[in-house]
C-alpha cells in the first residue's frame, strides 16, 4: 500500500496498520485490494469555536473518520482528549469496522472526537463545544449514515446534547442519531454498564478455559472510567479480589482488595483517584506488571509495549481499552507461549458496540427493551465470538488477535467483493 497519506505521521494508525498487513497477509489478500479494505472512506476536520466563561473565543480542533459504508452506517465513539489526532481517530474507526465484523453487526467503523481536556472546561464551556461539534457535524452524519457514541472523555450527558443539537436542526427528535444516551433521553437500559459487564463475562469465560477460579482471583485495571470502574464492580460481583486500580492521576494498591465503589464514590466526588487515602500509592508503570490473576488495561493505547510486555505477571490480559498492546509486545507475547490468555480489545469491548446497536434498533422502532433482554442478547452476542475466535485460533494455529481480526477483516471483504466496485 502508499505509504504517504494524511493519517500516516500517527504511531497508533501505523499500529493499525501493522496488524492488518499481518492478517492480510494470513488471508492471501491481493495487494491492490488491500489499499480498498483498510483505507478510511472519508474525514471530517472541523474548527469549533466557543465562547468561553470569560468573554473571549476559543477555537478547537475536531474530527470525524468513516472507515467503511459497505455493510450500513458506520458507528463509533466520540473522544474529547487533549493531543487527539486525526491517525489516531482514524486507526479507531479501523478497529471499530473489526469489531463490528467480529460480532456481526451491520456497521462500518467510525470514530471522532475534539482535541480538549474537557476538565479544563467549565460546565457550560463543555455543553457549547459539545453542541457546537454535533452542528459542524450535521452534513456529515445521520441515523442511517453514521452514529456517533461516548468514548473517553464523553459520556451520557455529552451523547443528549448531540441528540439534543440534531433533532433541533431537523425540527424532530431524532434519538437513533446517538448512541450511549441516557435512558431518560433514549437511551437503553444497560448501555452505560454494557463494555465493563462484557468485558467481566469475557473474562469469567477464559477463566473457564484457563483454569483460574475467578471467585478470590486478582485483578488490575488501568484506568477507572466508564470501562475500568464497571469492570472492576463487574468482577468483584463475581468473587474476584480487585489489589490494584489507576488513573491518569494516580495508582492505588492493596493486596487485600480495594474497595470499588467507595472508590466509585471516591470519585465521583473529587473527579480522580487523586488523594484517595483508604489505600497505597504505586508507580503507575509498576501497576501493569504486579502479580495477578487477570491485567485490565481500560485506559489508552500502546501502554503494553517491547519494554514492559515481557514483564507481565498476569494469566489473563483482558483488553478493555481500544489498541493498548503494541505489534512489538503482542510478538513477545506469543513467543512467551501459551502463559497469558489474551482476549483481544476488537472481542473484549465490544460489549458497548453491541448494546449500542440494540440502542439503536429500540430507537429506530420505538420499542424498548427491559434490561434482563438487552443483557441475555448482549451475553449471547459475546458468547458467539468468544467461541468463533477461539474456534478460528485453534484451526489455523493463530493469536486470539490474529484470529479475532481475521473474522471481522474477512466480513469487510467479502461484503466488498460481492457488492463490487462502482461504477
Ligand atoms: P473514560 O473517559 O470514561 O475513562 C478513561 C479512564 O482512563 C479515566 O479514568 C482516565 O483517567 C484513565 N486514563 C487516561 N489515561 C491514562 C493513563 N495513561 N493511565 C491510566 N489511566 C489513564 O473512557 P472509557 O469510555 O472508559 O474508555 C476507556 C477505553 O475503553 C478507551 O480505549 C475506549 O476507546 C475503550 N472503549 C470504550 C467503550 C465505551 O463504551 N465507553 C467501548 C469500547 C471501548
Amino acid at each position: 500500500m502508499s505509504s504517504y497519506n494524511v493519517y500516516s505521521a500517527s504511531p497508533v494508525f501505523e499500529m493499525a496498520r501493522r496488524q492488518f498487513d499481518q492478517v492480510a497477509d494470513h488471508l492471501e489478500i491481493r495487494l491492490d485490494e488491500r489499499e480498498r479494505v483498510f483505507m478510511p472512506k472519508r474525514v471530517l476536520a472541523v474548527s469549533c469555536p466557543i465562547h468561553r466563561d470569560d468573554g473571549s473565543v476559543a477555537v478547537f480542533q475536531g474530527f470525524r473518520v468513516q472507515h467503511h459504508l459497505t455493510l450500513g452506517p458506520t458507528k463509533g465513539g466520540t473522544r474529547f482528549a487533549p493531543n487527539l489526532e486525526v491517525g489516531e481517530v482514524a486507526a479507531l474507526a479501523i478497529w471499530m469496522s473489526w469489531k463490528c465484523g467480529l460480532v456481526g453487526l451491520p456497521y462500518g467503523g467510525g470514530k471522532g472526537g475534539i482535541a480538549v481536556d474537557p476538565r479544563l472546561l467549565s460546565p457550560r464551556e463543555l455543553e457549547s463545544l459539545s453542541r457546537r461539534y454535533m452542528q459542524e457535524m450535521i452534513p456529515f452524519i445521520g441515523p442511517h449514515v453514521d452514529v456517533m457514541a461516548p468514548d473517553i472523555g464523553t459520556n451520557e450527558k455529552v451523547m443528549a446534547w448531540f441528540m439534543d443539537t440534531y433533532s433541533m436542526y431537523l425540527g424532530r427528535t431524532v434519538s437513533e442519531v446517538v448512541t450511549g444516551k441516557p435512558v431518560s433521553a433514549g437511551g437503553t437500559a444497560g448501555r452505560r454498564e454494557a463494555t465493563g459487564r462484557g468485558v467481566s463475562y469475557l473474562i469469567a469465560r477464559a477463566c473457564e478455559m484457563t483454569g483460574v477460579n475467578i471467585s478470590g482471583a486478582t485483578v488490575i485495571v488501568q484506568g477507572f472510567g466508564n470501562v475500568g470502574s464497571v469492570a472492576a464492580a463487574s468482577l468483584k460481583e463475581r468473587g474476584a479480589r480487585i489489589i490494584g486500580v489507576s488513573d491518569d492521576r494516580a495508582a492505588l494498591f492493596d493486596e487485600r482488595g480495594l474497595d470499588i465503589e467507595d472508590l466509585v464514590a471516591y470519585q465521583a466526588r473529587r473527579g480522580s483517584l487523586a488523594g484517595y487515602e483508604n489505600a497505597s500509592s504505586i508507580a503507575p508503570d509498576d501497576l501493569l506488571v504486579q502479580p495477578c490473576d487477570i491485567l485490565v488495561p481500560a485506559a489508552v493505547e500502546r501502554v503494553i509495549d517491547a519494554h514492559n510486555a515481557g514483564k507481565l505477571r498476569c494469566r489473563i490480559l483482558a483488553e478493555g481499552a481500544n489498541g493498548p498492546t503494541t505489534p512489538e509486545a503482542d510478538r513477545i507475547l506469543r513467543d512467551r507461549g501459551d502463559d497469558i490468555f489474551v482476549i483481544p480489545d476488537i472481542l473484549c469491548n465490544s460489549g458497548g458496540v453491541i448494546v449500542s446497536y440494540f440502542e439503536w434498533v429500540q430507537g429506530i422502532q420505538q420499542l424498548f427493551w427491559d434490561e434482563t433482554e438487552v443483557m441475555d442478547r448482549l451475553y449471547r452476542t459475546l458468547e458467539r465470538s468468544f467461541q468463533a475466535v477461539i474456534a478460528k485460533a485453534r484451526a489455523e494455529q493463530l493469536s486470539h488477535r490474529d484470529a479475532a481480526l481475521t473474522i471481522g477483516v474477512t466480513r469487510v471483504l467479502e461484503a466488498k467483493r460481492m457488492r463490487g466496485l462502482f461504477p
